[in-house]
Parts: C-alpha cells; structure tokens; sequence
C-alpha cells in the first residue's frame, strides 16, 4: 500500500522542511538555498550553559540539519536564570544538561537531528565530537578548552565563534582560521580571502587564576549572555551558508549596564605576532602539552576532576552502597551524587560512569581531590 505522495525539494525531504522557514529564506542572499546548505550542516556546541542554550535553541529553530552539543554538567535550579532550554523539571530530576537539551530540541524542531554527548571536551576526545562540523560554537567557561578548540579549529580548517559572558558583558569574535595550505573557502573568495586572526592570536595568554572575574564571583545577566549568544548564531549562520564576506571581521565587546557597545578591530593583530597557532602551527593543547585534569568551575563552589588513566566505566551502584553509610545518595543511571560530611565539612560528590567527578564545596583542586580519593579512590 502507498500512502499519499509528499511533495520532495531537490534533496529528495519533504518539501514541508522548508516551509516552516518561510520568513527566514526571505532574507536576503538567504533563500532556499541558503536553507538546504542549512539542512546538511552540522554545528558543535561547545558547553550547553547560558551561551550554548541559547544558541542551540536558535540553530535548531533556523533548521540546521545536525546539533552537536557537549557539556560536562547537569541542570540546577539556579541555571534557570539564564539557561533557556531547562526548566524546572530537569532541575529537579538533575538532568545532564546534553540530554535535557536534546529532549527539549526534540520538541521545538523535531527536524533537527540532535547528538547529546554527555562529557569534558578535551585532546583526546574532541576529533572524535568534533568530526564533520562545519561550525564550532563556544559556549565555554575557561580558556584552555578555548585554546584546545581553537587549536583544533585551526589545525582541521574549521570555524570558530568565540563567545564569552560575565557579569553585564560579553564578547564575541567569529574566527575563520589561516590555514597552511590556504584552500578553506574562507580564503578563495572572488573578494579576496576573509581569514582571521585565531583566538591566541587575541590573548596568548590566559590570565592567571583568580584575576579575571567569573559568574562566581560578579554574577552574569541573562541579557547579557544572551546578546552574545544570538551574534554567534548570526556569525554561523553566515558561514553555514556560505556568506564569508558577511562576517564580522571584528571583535564585539558589549556591556548592557554601561550602555557601551564596541567593535574592535583586530586584523592586524596576526601579522604584527607570533602565534604559537596559527603561524607556527604548534598545537600544544590538541597535543595534550598543555593542559590540566582539576578545573575549578564557573559560577559554582565546585571542582571537576577527571583522572586520564581512568579506563572503563565504574560501578556506579556499588559506589553508592558505599557512600550511603555517609550521607544521602542518589543516582538516576547517568550520574550519582553523594552527601558527604568530611572532617565536619560538608561536600556534594557528583560522580559519572566515565570516573569524572564534580566536588562541590570547595574552589581548591587539590582539596577537592583528597575528598575524590577518600571517599571514591583513585
Ligand atoms: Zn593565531
């Protein structure tokens, strides 16, 4: 039996995909073009928080064909300020914010295929995450997972749209790396090449620990993120479909409170340096020279620990009969979460199959790994 025809575009889908973008292939240079190039693209989102929510949401609505997204963390109430695709329900179940995004994705475009990668980006697995993007879209919160993916995404010619947020401002900067053979489309354009410094052409350092401010210790405005987050939606969508010589080739620093809003000019900025990057082309981070396994986390009394020797997945049930002579514990499959009191000070001990842990009560790694080795071992 067949069931009625259902008319087809050119890619053999159902032309119904594409009526639902009826006011977005109206824009100019856009069209059904633009929105089929939009169909087949992939984009990473590097970290699913007050960035990453907020451009998913929107890539997934604008139709793009596949969302990669990846966080290491799970939703909590207090998230919910900021974080647009979560809502109560995944705080109270606590969530994995890959999956709570996924589940909510599903029924804002069904269209979108959506992989869910519940993890800590860094140089062992990000080839892996990051195959067949067309698009890298930072959602992060430090700077060596910045600096591994703009290693990455100079290495294997694929851009970048730097976005950061704390306190009332924000910054963005979409990178369209140099690459060493000079064939990216980016850099073969009638217009001449549109290539861009890298982000450690911009800060080739990071700033040392505790200097910089973080949602910890100012805060962060919704608004904020958010502005950041919709110019690195605007930037991929202009290179998703093609319109390099439509991206910013500036800097974009805004602050919602100051009322200021700047766009710094930053093209002479690789010629004038020596980027370890994208000049050299040594890539310390991607190489795993560079880099830590204790990382304390943004906006939260918390540390991460992973061990890179871990091999195999633990044994998540007969960890938490072990913990529970200590304080409560739950665990819902993806992850456990232990209360423990040590030495008369309280932590929350947050443990995933993969031997990542998240010690909340303490900002010291060091402090936080003894209560790892305690309580779970190492
Ligand atoms: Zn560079």
């Amino acid at each position: 039996m067949s069931g009625p025809t259902v008319p087809q575009d050119r890619d053999g889908r159902p032309s119904r995909e594409l009526h639902r973008y009826d006011r977005q292939m109206l824009l100019p240079g856009f069209g059904a073009d633009g929105q089929r190039r939009l169909l087949r693209s992939t984009a990473l989102i590097l970290g699913c928080g007050a960035l990453g929510t907020v451009a998913a949401d929107l890539l997934a609505r604008a139709g793009i064909g596949h969302l990669v997204i990846i966080d290491r963390d799970f939703v909590e109430l207090g998230n919910l300020q900021r974080q647009v695709l979560f809502d109560e329900r995944d705080a109270a179940e606590a969530l994995p914010k890959a999956e709570a995004a996924k589940r909510k994705i599903a029924c804002i475009n069904s269209q979108v295929r959506v992989s869910a990668i519940v993890d800590d980006l860094n140089h062992t697995n990000i080839a892996e995450y990051a195959a067949g993007a067309d698009v890298l879209v930072d959602g992060l919160d430090n700077f060596e997972t910045r600096y591994l993916a703009n290693d990455f995404a100079v290495k294997h010619a694929v851009p970048y749209v730097y976005g950061a947020a704390v306190g009332t401002a924000g910054m963005s900067y979409a990178i369209l790396p140099h690459t060493r053979n000079g064939h990216a489309p980016w850099e073969t354009a009638t217009t001449g090449s549109r290539a861009t410094p890298c982000f450690r052409c911009l800060f080739e350092q990071a700033p040392p620990p505790g200097e910089s401010p973080t949602c910890d210790t100012v805060g962060v405005l919704g608004a904020a993120s958010a502005i950041i987050a919709n110019f690195q939606v605007a930037e991929s969508l202009k290179i998703l479909t093609g319109h390099f010589d439509r991206v910013s080739p500036t800097m974009l620093n805004i602050d919602l409170w100051s009322n200021t809003m700047t766009q710094l000019k930053v093209s002479q900025v690789r010629e004038h340096g020596d980027c370890p990057c994208c000049k050299r082309h040594d890539f310390e981070f991607l190489d795993g020279k560079a880099g830590s396994s204790a990382a304390a986390l943004c906006g939260r009394d918390a540390v991460q620990l992973r061990h890179r020797q871990h091999q195999g997945e633990l044994n998540l049930d007969e960890i938490a009969q072990r913990l529970s002579r200590f304080g409560a514990v739950v665990s819902n499959g993806f992850m456990l979460r232990a209360e423990i009191r040590d030495n008369g000070k309280p932590y929350e001990l947050t443990l995933f199959a993969d031997g990542r842990a998240i010690v909340k009560g303490t900002g010291e790694p060091s402090e936080a790994r003894g209560v790892y080795a305690r309580y779970v071992g190492s």
